[in-house]
């Protein structure tokens, strides 16, 4: 589907986009007094969550109406823009009936399209920017159903947050961040607005600035993070939200990359460079063409002897040789396993397609 986006804010092409505020409004003191210090930081818009999705039921589910009011007292004392999670029609009125400036959908209804239409149905026809979240699990045509059913209900102002993913393995993150899939969407859609979402990726605080930085550098357009006058008794989300004065030290000490140059000598470096790079991925697809003939080969004369294409001791070794030759050249073993699995699973294919062929088995 065919999408132009505009920019989610009234400033065009403001970047960095600097949203902050805390986790749940718990009570209008702890909503005012946020908002207040946020305010001397100029950050550009209060987020708050009123309706929280909890995993289970009994945890604090959010205050309801009454904390419209109060994000509607932020407005008017502090001339924030305001923003608030919505997953229901009716969330979508009280919020629109309240000012609200900025809706989000949470990553636990962007996995649900009955969940993200009924928000579309009720936002259809109103002029407001609709940020979404990425859902639960890695699936990035989930993610773009969500914004194309929102672009369907008209609207243009769309951004989306990257909060990371759910993990079932070890991980020093509580949503593990995959960032091939907001460079994806930034290479479809250029003018979507791209916003990282380091607390709900880092569920904790000490890795807070590395993440908002590694964002930074991948040229997104701002950040979201979860603000607290005091985190630790917070209601809900304690263990990843920081005070005003650590998320004032954290931005002040963010590097922001310029997206590009006009300095004539840095853009000449940088097209020899990448044509470099160009004419070595062209060697290397010209190589993988040559191994997979050669897969061919072995395909033919497995069919001839009838012999299995899977050898598990071949396939173990092609594997603890590569990463060990990876090593020497300082490539990751995670990026090697995937490297060499891909390759293999292209090898088998060609065998198979060999194998199944009415061709007869010949070298
Ligand atoms: C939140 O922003 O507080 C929230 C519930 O986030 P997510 O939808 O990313 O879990
Ligand atoms: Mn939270």
């Amino acid at each position: 589907m065919e999408m132009t986006f505009q920019p989610i804010l009234d400033q065009p092409n403001k970047r960095p986009i600097v949203i902050a505020g805390p986790c749940s409004a718990e009570t209008e003191e702890q909503v005012l007094q946020t908002a207040r210090d946020l305010a001397k930081q100029n950050i550009d818009l209060f987020r708050s969550g009123i309706w929280k999705p909890r995993t289970r039921p009994g945890s604090f589910e959010g205050i309801g109406v009454p904390g419209l009011k109060w994000l509607k007292r932020v407005k008017e004392e502090t001339g924030l823009k305001v923003t608030t999670e919505v997953a229901k029609t009716d969330h979508v009125f009280e919020a629109l009936k309240h000012g609200i400036d900025v809706l989000w959908i949470g990553a636990r209804t962007t996995v649900n399209p009955f969940s993200v239409q009924e928000v579309a149905d009720a936002i259809k026809g109103v002029d407001i920017p609709v940020l979404i979240k990425n859902p639960i699990n890695p699936d990035l045509s989930l993610w773009i159903g969500a914004i194309e059913r929102i672009y369907k209900a008209g609207i243009t102002r769309i951004g989306v947050i990257h909060r990371g993913f759910a993990y079932h393995g070890e991980t020093k993150y509580r949503n593990v961040p995959f960032w091939q899939f907001p460079i994806e969407l930034k290479r479809r859609f250029p003018d979507l607005t791209i916003i990282c979402d380091n607390s709900h990726i880092c569920g904790r605080r000490d890795i807070l600035f590395d993440v908002a930085q590694k964002a930074f550098d991948l040229d997104f357009d701002g950040i979201m993070t979860e603000v607290h006058p005091d985190p630790d008794k917070a209601w809900s989300d304690a263990a990843q939200q920081i005070t005003p004065d650590q998320f004032k030290e954290l931005f002040g000490r963010l590097v922001r990359r310029n997206p590009t140059t006009d300095n004539i000598e840095f853009l000449e470096t940088l097209e020899h460079l990448r044509n470099e790079i160009d004419e070595i991925d062209d060697e290397i697809l010209s190589l993988l063409g040559k191994r997979m003939e050669l897969a061919d080969s072995i395909g033919r004369y497995k069919k001839r002897n009838n012999i299995a294409i899977l050898q598990p001791s071949r396939w173990n070794e092609i594997l603890e040789r590569g990463i060990a030759k990876g090593a020497i050249k300082g490539l990751s073993e995670e990026f090697m396993e995937i490297y060499l699995k891909a390759i293999h699973q292209e090898s088998i294919n060609h065998q198979e397609a060999v194998m199944s062929s009415k061709e007869e088995g010949a070298i």
